[in-house]
Formats: C-alpha cells, sequence, structure tokens
C-alpha cells in the first residue's frame, strides 16, 4: 500500500454535491440513491399505469416515460409526442409520482416543461447549444445525459451552458458511451461517476439501461454505478419487454422491479444511504 495515496472522500478540496430539489419534498443529490424508473417510450395509457402503480406500490418516487424519443431510424416508433406527455402526467399523478422525459427540440419544451417535472436532454442533444440555452433559462430542472461521443471535460461545459442562461438545477446522467466493446451497446463509464463527484457540485445519476443495452447485465452496472457515488438511477422497465416498442433488449420485466430495489438497496446501504 502506499502511505501517500489520498483518498478522495477524505480531501477537503472536494466539492459538496448540491442537492437539486424537484419537489418541497424530494431532491436528487441528497443523502438519498434516488431510482427513477419507467419505460423507455410511453406506449399507452394502460401500459404507463402498470409501472406508475408499481414504482408507487414499492415507495418510489420517480417515473421515467420517452414521449419524444431520440430514434436512430426514421422507421422505427418516434413517441406519442404530447399525447405521450399528458399520459405520463396523468398517471403520475393518480399515484403522486413526480416525471422525467426528454425534449428532443426547442419547439417542444413548453409542452416538456408544462407536464414534466424534470426535463431530460438526450445523449444525442447534449451539444445542441440552442436546446442547452432554451432549458437554461427555464425554472425547472434538467437532467443532461452525456453524449455518447464526449468526453466528460465536454459534458461538464454543456453543463456549463445551461448553468449560464441561469438555471442552475442541473443533474448529470452517465448513460455509457461508445467504445471499440461490441458486448455491449455501450460502456458505462463508471470512472465517470467519480470524476464529477470529485469535480462538481452537481449531483449525478447513471442509467444502466443505454449504458449496457442488455436486461441480464443492467443490475450489476446498477450497483457499481451506486457503490461508485452516484445519486441516483434512470432504470426501463416494462410490463412486457419482447413487445416494447424501444429498447426491448434492454427492458427489465416489470415483475422483477421488487428484487431489483432490493438488491441495488444492499449496495446503497453498505454506502450509507438509503434508496428510494
Ligand atoms: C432514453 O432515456 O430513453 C434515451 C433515449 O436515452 P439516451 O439519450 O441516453 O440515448
Ligand atoms: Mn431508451
Amino acid at each position: 500500500m502506499h502511505d501517500d495515496v489520498v483518498w478522495a472522500n477524505d480531501r477537503p478540496d472536494i466539492p459538496q454535491t448540491r442537492p437539486v430539489d424537484v419537489a418541497p419534498d424530494f431532491a436528487v443529490g441528497g443523502p438519498d440513491v434516488v431510482l427513477m424508473a419507467g419505460p423507455c417510450s410511453v406506449e399507452t395509457y394502460e401500459q404507463t399505469r402498470l409501472v406508475a402503480q408499481e414504482i408507487a406500490r414499492l415507495g418510489g418516487r420517480v417515473l421515467r416515460g420517452g414521449a419524444f424519443k431520440p430514434r436512430t431510424s426514421p422507421y422505427s416508433f418516434q413517441g406519442l409526442g404530447v399525447e405521450g406527455l399528458q399520459i405520463l402526467r396523468a398517471v403520475a399523478d393518480e399515484f403522486g409520482l413526480l416525471t422525467v422525459t426528454e425534449a428532443l427540440g426547442v419547439e417542444q419544451l413548453s409542452a416538456v416543461a408544462e407536464y414534466s417535472d424534470i426535463i431530460q436532454i438526450g445523449s444525442r442533444n447534449m451539444q445542441h447549444y440552442p436546446l442547452l440555452w432554451a432549458v437554461g433559462e427555464l425554472a425547472k430542472p434538467v437532467l443532461l445525459k452525456r453524449g455518447f461521443m464526449a468526453t466528460i471535460d465536454e459534458w461538464l461545459k454543456a453543463a456549463d451552458h445551461v448553468a449560464s442562461r441561469g438555471n442552475k438545477r442541473i443533474i448529470l446522467c452517465e448513460r455509457g458511451i461508445r467504445t471499440f466493446e461490441t458486448a455491449t451497446r455501450n460502456t458505462l463509464d463508471v470512472n465517470a461517476i467519480a470524476v464529477v463527484k470529485q469535480t462538481t457540485p452537481f449531483p449525478i445519476v447513471a442509467d444502466p439501461s443505454h449504458g449496457t443495452g442488455r436486461a441480464d447485465l443492467v443490475l450489476a452496472a446498477a450497483r457499481a454505478a451506486v457503490a461508485a457515488g452516484a445519486d441516483g438511477l434512470l432504470v426501463e422497465f416494462h410490463h412486457n419487454p419482447v413487445e416494447a416498442l424501444s429498447d426491448a433488449e434492454q427492458a427489465l420485466p416489470l415483475a422483477s422491479l421488487p428484487r431489483f430495489q432490493s438488491e441495488v438497496a444492499a449496495i446503497t446501504r453498505a454506502m450509507g444511504r438509503h434508496l428510494i
């Protein structure tokens, strides 16, 4: 062992994470680790309601679901648009949940801000500066995903673009980067979680669903992210993954949510935190 190693946890120069308030009784980046769960896409009212009901039953607080989808192929399901936002809001309200959903462009921002509690900026849009400036002018929390080809420095500068317009309620999201590896869709950069913790006051959540692209790896990646210091997880669940209209391979079955929650909670407790 080297005596000169300085553990990050002991260093006085490490910035304190500044919690981002989402609701009067709920923040990201505080003592609790937050699980944000839900389908990749809002497909139907019933499908979204099933996930919301289960999250609420297990004491979860945040429902995710895309209404505007950034799909690689223009022939794939593109999302329900405003109808999807309305479904997400309606089922979240029924069960007292908060929501996170993506705005693909500036033109959708006011609708997304009207219906959702957190505005997601997707990986493909991390350097879409007019969109960053526009969310920077809003009074809503922003979940800023890392571009899958972006360095940590580029990602943090993207966060600065948002903050420079006034909105400091930024939650970073590590969602995997493109590497030479082909066994997984992306490589979840666990290093980045520790780097962000050491260098910025922003809370950081991890997305092990996009980070792996494989349902069988999501739990392991989620546990690793929490162990590295993540303040939350964004995870895709579907009541019938084989029928999911987007990201079917990485969706966890809704029936596995209780087990997923308890397996992650064990790591959370080891970190001296609680999973909510
Ligand atoms: C998503 O969260 O469903 C999504 C499209 O994520 P990303 O922008 O990370 O690909
Ligand atoms: Mn997805």
